[in-house]
């Protein structure tokens, strides 16, 4: 057995060591200027799949999703208060990740908790030579790192300019630190004045900090590739750290249904389409699609995915049947070969074996479409009264009794043995 995951430094999918690994993980988490949408969810979703897959796998993972608040977007958002809105845009942030059911990450840093060591390491970097200071800021010196654009499969010497100022040596040279601005509320004293880290150092420091100089996976949005992952890597290997050694980024979720967006808004937040659409439904959307391809948010798509996950349930509301040998080898190869969750979904709905079908959903916290819930008494007794209506041959009760259960939420099904009250 060996893990592949498609890794897009190398452009190739690459082996993870043997377990029990570690397999150290690292995956970008929100900035928090305004209330995370349901792409936003992504990473974490993944993320936390794949901490679950592994553990089954036999590895140790740690599995570390940042914070962001400190950060431009932040401030212009709210000019004056962005500690306050930071904080507030936090906590909803923790409560749709809880909500999925996923399990929480291991470790999730907030970049205002770690500016000493964001200091510190801006400090070694211009002993080193690679960041100078000017006026209050502190640049990266993009020229003194020759493989600067390799992740992102840009030219060194063709790089897009960052963060316009003619102040510095190089328009490719980013902000590690920047000074405190007259609108900006929160500022840390450092060796170059009153300011603040720039975002990408932030994430150097935290993924360091929390799991060493070098570990297995890095991930984030397609989007982050450039500028902010080609800059995170480029500050650690300035101090001659190895830094990810698989960079995992995800396709974009795209809102692509006017009808919905009129109702909901141009972007759907987690939240809303947690009410929406609820948990587990969410959770099969999100199977539905490779994690490197973008995914599209509609009604369509999410009515496809409602209907999935009835299908399951349905599976326990009959009789198992045994699953066809090597069930679970070939849901397990699926997950192995750069995690298909695609393939491992089609496996999974051919299965009517409800013990494997249980252990497989559990991967992805999906458990809980395993268990057929209990109609409350007063159903029971309606169906038994419909029961006893039918053996007497009186038909016209029996179907007047039907319609009172259909009434109440759930639906009476004849079986061999008698009924059966399911769920509508
Ligand atoms: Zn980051």
């Amino acid at each position: 057995m060996s893990i592949r995951l498609y890794n897009t430094l190398s452009r190739r999918p690459e082996e993870l060591p043997g377990p029990p690994g570690p397999v150290r993980m690292y995956i970008c988490g929100p900035t928090v200027n305004a209330r995370a949408h349901i792409g936003n969810a992504r990473p974490f979703v993944l993320g936390a799949w794949l901490r679950s897959w592994l553990r089954i796998r036999g590895y140790e993972v740690v599995f570390v999703h940042n914070i962001t608040d400190i950060n431009d977007k932040i401030y212009e958002a709210a000019p004056g208060a962005s500690a306050e809105l930071a904080e507030r845009v936090t906590k909803w942030y923790l409560e749709d990740t809880r909500a999925f059911g996923l399990g929480m990450p291991d470790h999730l840093p907030k970049a205002s908790e770690m500016v000493p060591q964001i200091v510190h390491f801006i400090e070694q970097l211009i002993e080193h030579e690679y960041a100078y200071a000017v006026d209050g800021d502190v640049y990266f010196r993009v020229a003194c790192d020759p493989d600067y654009g390799r992740l992102s499969g840009q030219r060194p010497d063709h790089v897009e300019e960052q963060e316009p100022n003619p102040l510095k040596e190089d328009p490719r040279d980013f902000a590690l630190w920047k000074a405190n601005k007259p609108e900006e509320d929160t500022w840390w004293d450092s060796p170059w004045g009153r300011g603040r880290p720039g975002w990408h150092i932030e994430c150097s420091v935290m993924a360091e900090e929390l799991l060493g100089p070098a570990f297995e996976i890095h991930g984030g949005g397609l989007d982050l590739v450039f500028p902010h992952h080609e800059n995170e890597f480029a500050q650690s290997r300035a101090l001659g750290h190895e830094f990810a050694r698989i960079w995992a980024h995800n396709g974009i979720l795209r809102f692509t249904d006017e009808k919905m967006s009129k109702s909901l808004g141009n972007v759907v937040t987690t939240d809303l389409a947690l009410e929406e659409w609820g948990r587990e439904t969410l959770l099969v959307y999100f199977l539905t699609a490779h994690w490197r391809k973008p995914i599209d948010f509609s009604t369509e798509t999410l009515e496809a995915a409602a209907a999935r996950a009835d299908s399951f349930r349905e599976v326990f509301r009959n009789p198992p049947e045994p699953a066809p040998a090597a069930a679970w080898e070939r849901f397990a190869a699926a997950l192995d070969d750069d995690f298909n969750t695609p393939d491992a979904l089609a496996v999974m709905h051919e299965w009517r074996d409800h013990e494997l079908l249980r252990r497989a959903l559990d991967v992805f916290g999906l458990a809980s479409l395993a268990e057929s819930e209990e109609a409350p008494d007063q159903v029971v007794q309606l169906a038994e009264r419909r029961q006893r209506a039918r053996s007497g041959g009186d038909f016209d009760e029996a179907d007047r009794l039907r319609a009172e259960i259909d009434a109440t939420g759930w639906e009476v099904r004849d079986a061999p043995d008698g009924y059966r009250l399911v769920r509508k």
